[in-house]
């Protein structure tokens, strides 16, 4: 009995020499195994270590995914590990099985990395709505399905529904040339607050710009519209106005800033002055852009507004600036790969 005690000890004691030996590291268990083997007993000649099986898909993998929210992520193979940089929007069903976030916004970007053996890969995941997935038709008009999305569509093919009101408008505090807190005030609190950021680094640059109108309720919309057909008739009108339902500016993302001179109608002049030239070259800084941008008047509907800004967001409105495409050709690109099969 005392001896085996003995025994137990001595091995105890080996085993905290080995930890403290490695205590840098997880002790290796091949290592243990050596160090405790059976004295005398051969040292086996070491083998080749069998190669891994690198999976097929694993050699197939893109860098760059292109997926819309609620979408699957189906990598699951064999021994291989998986690190998602955003765990909110790329959440793990379970082994490699992914799903993007249902309120995962179109410019989000989140990184996938998969090692199998001491292969890694990283899969740069994109988030894209598909346009065709957000829009069906309500009574014969082609309505969107995503109207609270910041990068929602709303064009001549893409109406509003008509009893879409932004359930959070707020007034931005920034200067408007009127005085009262009314709903052409208004915006969603995303915009507003980027409108504050934009007025004040203007504001630093001694440009001063003004509100004109921003929230436009689609009742207030059919009165305009229908106002605009009165004096210019209806082809006229579609060029420079919105039919209700069409117009952004009932998303709650829409502002149209001017200079301080406002006087009565804003004018293509203004993208000349001092505060339009602003505008065209920071306005994206804050996550705005030209909507309605020069000699795009085919692909958008609309005549040159220098001071149409639409809220997408900074990452969107960078990539927009840069490419120089319009909203509608932004979303669109892609298409084929990124539309569900
Ligand atoms: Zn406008």
């Amino acid at each position: 009995m005392k001896f085996a005690r003995v025994c137990c000890i001595a091995v105890i004691l080996s085993s905290i020499a080995l930890l403290t030996a490695c205590s840098d590291s997880i002790v290796d268990p091949i290592d243990e195994e050596q160090v405790l083997g059976t004295p005398g007993e051969e040292t086996p000649i070491t083998e080749h270590p069998i190669e891994p099986v690198i999976p097929e898909l694993f050699l197939q993998l893109p860098t760059e995914l292109t997926l819309s929210p609620d979408e699957q992520l189906d990598i699951a193979m064999d021994g291989a590990t998986y690190y998602a940089s955003n765990p909110q929007l790329l959440q793990e069903q379970e082994h490699g099985v992914y799903q993007i976030a249902a309120e995962a916004l179109t410019g989000e970007k989140a990184v996938l990395t998969i090692a199998v053996a001491d292969q890694r890969k990283e899969i740069t995941i994109k988030i894209k709505y598909s346009l065709s997935e957000t829009v069906t038709m309500v009574d014969g008009v082609a309505t969107v399905t995503n109207p609270s999305d910041l990068l929602v569509l709303v064009n001549k093919e893409r109406n509003l529904p008509a009893d879409y009101v932004p359930e959070d408008l707020m007034p931005p505090d920034v200067p408007f040339y009127f005085s009262e807190n009314i709903e052409k005030r208004w915006l969603r609190p995303d915009a507003a607050q980027a409108l504050e950021g934009m007025f004040a680094a203007a504001s630093l640059d001694d440009i001063k710009l003004v509100g004109a109108s921003a929230y436009r309720s689609y009742n207030t919309q059919v009165s305009l519209f229908k106002r605009y057909v009165n004096q210019h008739g209806e082809e006229a009108a579609s060029r420079f106005s919105a039919r209700p339902g069409q117009s952004e500016h009932q998303t709650g993302l829409t502002v149209d800033v001017y200079h301080a001179q406002i006087t009565n109608g804003l004018e293509e002049a203004f993208a000349e002055t001092p505060e339009g030239i602003w505008v065209a070259e920071n306005a994206h800084k804050y996550g705005f852009i030209i909507r309605y941008p020069q000699g795009k008047e085919e692909i958008t509907g609309y005549k040159f507004e220098p001071w149409h800004l639409r809220y997408v967001g900074t990452t969107v409105a960078q990539e927009i600036f840069e490419t120089e495409l319009t909203l509608e050709e932004y979303l669109h690109e892609d298409e084929t790969y990124y539309t569900k099969k």
